[in-house]
C-alpha cells in the first residue's frame, strides 16, 4: 500500500502549489473532504456500489417499501447529497437503518488540473487504500464526456501506452467507478454547469485499466449510470473501449447495449504482437472474428481506434489492410495520433501524414474521424494517465526503448 505521506509533491495540486506542502489530512479539509480515517469503511458497504436491483433487494429485506430504492437513487445521483440527513423525503427509520449499513463515499480529490489549451479537467482522487485514480473531464462542442478509469494500472503492457507501464495494481470496485462521475459531477466547474447543465451528455470508458478485465464492476457501473433515477444516461452515449478480450467482448455485447470500441492499433499480427501482447493470446484473426460475431444493435458500428506511431504503422499498406480486415464489420475507424510521454520511444507522425491516411480511408467510404487528444498539457490524454511515481520508475525502461526506436526509424515511412 502506498504511503499517503508519499503523495506530496510533484502529483498534486498543481492549481495551488502551497496545498501540496501541507499534510494530507490538511489538505483534505481545504477540499472540504472527510480526514483520513474519519470515513467508516470496514464495517459499513459502499452504498453506490449498488445497482438499482441490489439496493432494492437490500431495501426488501430491512423490510421497507419498494419506492424508497427510487427516492435513494433520486437522492443520491440527481440531489448528489453527502449525508444520509438530507434524504429529507425518507423516513427516519429508514435513514437510520440506511446509515447502520450503507455509507455515502466521497473520495477526497487530491489534485485537479486544468487544461489551458482545450479546458479539459483532469482529477486525482485518494481511494480508501490510499491508491489514486484518474478521471478526465472533456468539454468538447455541444458535448460534455467523461473519460473514467477501471483499474489502477492495467495488466495489458502495450508498449505505447502510459498505463500500461505500470502493471495492474488491482481493479477498481463498483462504486469507485460510479464516484468518479458523481463526485466530478458535485463539483462541476461554473463554467461547465453554465454551459452542459448539471450533467454529463457522455461517458468513455477508456481512462486507467482494461474494462473488459473488470466486466462485472464495469457492468454494474453501467448499470448504476444510465438508470432513469440516476445519472440516466442513455447506452448510446456511453462507450467501452477494449484491447482485445474477446469472450468479454462477446460478453459485453450479450449483457449491454453501449458502444463498443476496439483498439486495432496495427493491421499485421506481427506489429499488433510486438506493440499489445493481448494479440499474442487473441491474435487479428480472433479479434476481427469476435467483432463480427458481436452483437450490434441496429444502425450501430464498432469503433476502431487506431493510435498512430510514425514510422510503424502509418503507411499507405497499413491503410489498406485496414479496410481488408475490417470486411463485413459495421464500423467506423478512430484515428488518435500517438500521445508522447517523458520516457516512451514512438514519435507521432505529422498531422499532415494523419490526414492523408484519413483521406485514403475516406475516399473508400470509410467514416474515419482523428482524434485531437485533450489536455496534452496535463497529461490528460489517452495513454497518458498514470501517477508520476510510476512513470519515474519505468523511465530508465523507456531511455531501452528509445534506443530500440531509432534503430526502426531508420526504416523508410511508406506514407510517402
Ligand atoms: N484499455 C482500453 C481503454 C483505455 S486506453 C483500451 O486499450 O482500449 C484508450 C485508448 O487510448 C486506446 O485506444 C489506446 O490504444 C489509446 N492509447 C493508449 N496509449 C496511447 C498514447 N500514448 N497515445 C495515443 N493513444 C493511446
Ligand atoms: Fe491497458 Fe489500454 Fe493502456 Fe493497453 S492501451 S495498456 S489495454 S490502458
Amino acid at each position: 500500500m502506498r504511503n499517503p505521506e508519499d503523495l506530496n509533491s510533484d502529483d498534486l495540486i498543481s492549481l495551488n502549489p502551497d496545498v501540496a506542502a501541507k499534510p494530507l489530512d490538511e489538505r483534505a479539509k481545504i477540499f472540504d473532504m472527510p480526514a483520513i480515517g474519519k470515513v467508516d469503511t470496514e464495517t459499513r458497504i459502499p452504498i453506490t456500489g449498488l445497482t438499482f436491483a441490489k439496493l432494492s433487494a437490500e431495501i426488501a429485506q430491512l423490510g421497507k417499501e419498494k419506492y424508497r430504492a427510487e427516492q435513494v437513487f433520486f437522492w443520491l445521483y440527481r440531489r448528489r447529497i453527502r449525508k444520509f440527513e438530507e434524504m429529507t423525503n425518507v423516513s427516519k427509520d429508514v435513514r437510520a437503518l440506511l446509515e447502520e449499513k450503507f455509507y455515502i463515499p466521497h473520495p477526497p480529490q487530491i489534485n485537479r488540473q486544468i487544461s489551458k489549451e482545450d479546458n479539459a479537467h483532469k482529477y486525482l482522487y485518494r481511494c480508501t487504500d490510499e491508491r489514486t485514480i484518474e478521471t478526465v473531464l472533456m468539454p468538447i462542442k455541444d458535448r460534455l464526456t467523461q473519460c473514467v478509469s477501471s483499474q489502477v494500472g492495467c495488466a495489458m503492457a502495450c508498449a505505447f501506452c502510459n498505463t500500461g507501464d505500470m502493471g495492474l495494481m488491482r481493479n477498481l470496485k463498483t462504486h469507485e467507478i460510479v464516484d468518479q462521475v458523481l463526485e466530478v459531477a458535485r463539483n462541476y466547474p461554473n463554467d461547465i454547469v453554465q454551459k452542459f447543465g448539471d450533467r454529463i451528455t457522455n461517458i468513455v470508458y477508456m481512462g486507467m485499466g482494461e474494462p473488459l478485465h473488470n466486466l462485472e464492476n464495469v457492468l454494474d457501473s453501467i448499470d448504476i449510470l444510465t438508470h432513469p433515477n440516476g445519472f440516466n444516461i442513455s447506452h448510446r452515449k456511453i462507450t467501452v473501449s477494449t484491447s482485445g478480450l474477446v469472450p468479454q467482448m462477446l460478453e459485453l455485447g450479450k449483457r449491454s447495449k453501449v458502444n463498443l470500441a476496439v483498439s486495432l492499433n496495427a493491421t499485421t499480427d506481427e506489429l499488433r504482437s510486438e506493440i499489445m501482447p493481448v494479440n499474442k493470446r487473441y491474435n487479428l484473426k480472433a479479434l476481427l472474428d469476435g467483432c463480427r460475431a458481436y452483437e450490434l444493435g441496429p444502425s450501430r458500428r464498432i469503433t476502431f481506434e487506431y493510435v498512430m506511431l510514425k514510422g510503424l504503422n502509418d503507411s499507405r499498406q497499413d491503410a489498406q489492410r485496414i479496410l481488408t480486415l475490417l470486411k463485413g464489420i459495421p464500423s467506423k475507424v478512430n484515428l488518435i495520433p500517438y500521445n508522447p510521454h517523458p520516457a516512451s520511444p514512438f514519435l507521432r507522425p505529422d498531422l499532415q501524414e494523419v490526414k492523408a491516411f484519413q483521406q485514403y480511408l475516406l475516399d473508400r467510404n470509410m467514416t474515419t474521424t482523428i482524434r485531437i487528444s485533450k489536455g496534452p498539457d496535463i497529461l490528460a490524454a489517452c495513454g497518458q494517465l498514470r501517477s508520476k511515481e510510476a512513470l519515474k520508475s519505468k523511465y530508465q525502461e523507456g531511455r531501452d526503448r528509445k534506443a530500440a526506436a531509432e534503430k526502426r526509424s531508420h526504416q523508410p515511412s511508406a506514407n510517402a
